[in-house]
């Protein structure tokens, strides 16, 4: 697949046409009261043969695929693999910040072609720019898409909210504790309100107690907005907490050998202990992972 192939943009929520549609209403743009009447707000991703191969030759090493994914708009999907099976690159293919080498995808029905502006993307690094604030960080977003800087001070003031950022806007990232960092790339992955969020190993770093707070503040964000989430972990507690679906990938070149349907209440507790139904999930989850190697656990004095 070549980006230089002409077609449609892909993306079906572009900044244009909400500016340019007089119809559009400010308070229609803010985050909640917006998502809440729209259920088309995510979009879907359907990928069919998705296949990494990088370098060429004698370099060439497969990395994906073939992999094919069906994700609902709105949908909260997490991908969970060994290392090195190609998650990152799964998310990169998937946004087109990285050509495919085989197969399609579409997002929303259309074809991908080139990278998209329609989607916000966290990374376990909060890659916040030290010398702005908080808030300017957020704000980037409105300089770089040449957005309307009324509508997107308010989403910032609203996701800050809803984030709980109230009185971090005018703090530097230094000033801020890892956990507070990654709520404000968060905010800056959809204060242009895309209609997918991809998060790869978005908590990563963090301790266990933070983490397990935010997981829940991102779950309450999503149950919010309905935006389609692509999510990566190595976290068997937080694909189970955080998803309608866990697709378990096999070792390098990842393939998808498993596909977990959560069907657990939201929002889900602190403790997933509480729910009968957590222990099988996870224990699906560390089987697949015996089975293939990733696991090898052996009985003592072996
Ligand atoms: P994961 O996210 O599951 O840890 P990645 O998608 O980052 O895995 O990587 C999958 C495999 O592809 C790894 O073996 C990695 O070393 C390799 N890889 C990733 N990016 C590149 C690249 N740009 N060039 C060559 N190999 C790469």
């Amino acid at each position: 697949m070549r980006y230089d192939e002409s077609g449609d943009r892909p993306g079906r929520q572009g900044e244009e046409s909400v500016q340019d549609d007089p119809e559009h209403r400010e308070e229609d743009a803010v985050v909640g009261p917006r998502a809440k009447g729209d259920a088309t707000i995510g979009a879907s991703i359907v990928a069919r043969g998705l296949t990494k191969i990088y370098g060429q030759g004698a370099d060439a090493f497969h990395a994906l695929g073939p992999i094919d994914l069906d994700i609902r708009p709105g949908e909260f999907v997490s991908l969970i693999g060994p290392s090195g099976c190609g998650k990152s690159t799964t998310l990169l293919l998937v946004s087109g910040l990285e050509p495919y080498s085989d197969g399609s995808v579409e997002i929303d029905g259309k074809p991908l072609r080139e990278p998209i502006s329609d989607v916000g993307i966290v990374f376990q690094d909060h890659l916040l720019l030290e010398f702005r604030t908080a808030m300017r960080n957020v704000m980037i977003q409105q300089e770089i898409r040449g957005l309307d800087k009324a509508t997107l001070r308010s989403r910032a003031a609203d996701l800050f909210e809803r984030l709980e950022l109230t009185g971090a806007e005018n703090r530097y990232p230094w000033q801020l504790s890892g956990g507070m960092r990654q709520r404000v790339s968060i905010a800056r992955a959809l204060v242009h309100d895309p209609s997918m969020l991809l998060m790869d190993e978005p908590f990563g770093a963090l301790d266990a107690i933070t983490r397990t707070q935010i997981r829940h503040d991102l779950e309450m964000l999503w149950l919010n907005t309905q935006k389609t989430v692509l999510f990566i972990t190595h976290s068997i507690d937080e694909a189970v907490g955080l998803s309608d679906r866990v697709l378990v990938m096999s070792k390098s070149p990842g393939r998808i050998v498993d596909e977990i349907v959560i069907d657990l209440p939201r929002p889900r507790p602190a403790h997933l202990g509480d729910y009968p139904e957590f222990a099988g999930y996870a224990r699906r989850i560390y089987e697949i992972f015996e089975k293939l190697g990733v696991y090898r656990f052996g009985q003592a004095g072996s």
